[in-house]
């Protein structure tokens, strides 16, 4: 998407550690125009996937999840991270490890959310070691939904995990991938 690609070197920044921040539009700043786009782009690439359900986990992944969500007219869902006192007590969940915050914490979705009944599209901001993504596909496996394909805003391209995905069958549609970045370049993948 080459709207993205563009957004990324006009707005993002490189920070240590391979750490692309793009806070600005994406993250702690959403820019709601653009998230739109996402999200059409997301509907137009899983259109014919039958989609049922669109799940990301918080918070990070929530907006585009929600524009995906709202192009696919499909229900959106987010794994949490913190356990609060509502939350069911009949939940899945998985452990996954954070590039950025560097520590494992537990992601659990309520069981009343997802059924074997569902065709389910992944969606995250990014993909990086892949963790996030596994975390989630371990939840599906355990509610005996299906995975239709992931849908990544932006993929390091660099940390392999989406071509370890792709090797095993699995459909991951990433709008813009970075295969290298310095603080002063970001080189994208020609798709
Ligand atoms: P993974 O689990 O694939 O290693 O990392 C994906 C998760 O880590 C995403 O949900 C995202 O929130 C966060 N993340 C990984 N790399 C970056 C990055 O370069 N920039 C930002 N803003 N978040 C990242």
């Amino acid at each position: 998407m080459k709207a993205l690609e563009e957004k990324i070197l006009t707005e993002g920044t490189v920070l240590p550690g391979n750490v692309l921040k793009v806070g600005g539009f994406l993250n702690q700043q959403i820019d709601s125009d653009f998230i739109m786009e996402i999200g059409k782009e997301i509907a137009r690439l899983y259109e014919s996937e039958h989609i049922t359900r669109v799940l990301t986990v918080e918070s990070s992944g929530i907006a585009i999840a929600v524009a995906a969500g709202i192009a696919l007219h499909v229900p959106c869902i987010f794994a949490k991270k913190h356990r609060s006192a509502n939350m069911p007590r009949e939940v899945y969940t998985a452990s996954v490890y954070s590039y950025t915050h560097r520590e494992t914490y537990e992601i659990a979705v309520a069981k009343d959310y997802l059924s074997s009944a569902d065709r389910v599209l992944i969606v995250d901001d990014f993909l990086a070691n892949g963790n996030a993504v596994r975390g989630l596909m371990r939840i599906l496996e355990d509610a005996g939904a299906q995975l239709a394909g992931c849908a990544i805003a932006i993929e390091k391209g660099f940390q392999g995990a989406g071509d370890e995905l792709r090797a095993k069958g699995i459909r991951v549609e990433s709008l813009a991938i970075v295969d290298a970045m310095t603080d002063e370049s970001v080189r994208f993948r020609a798709q």
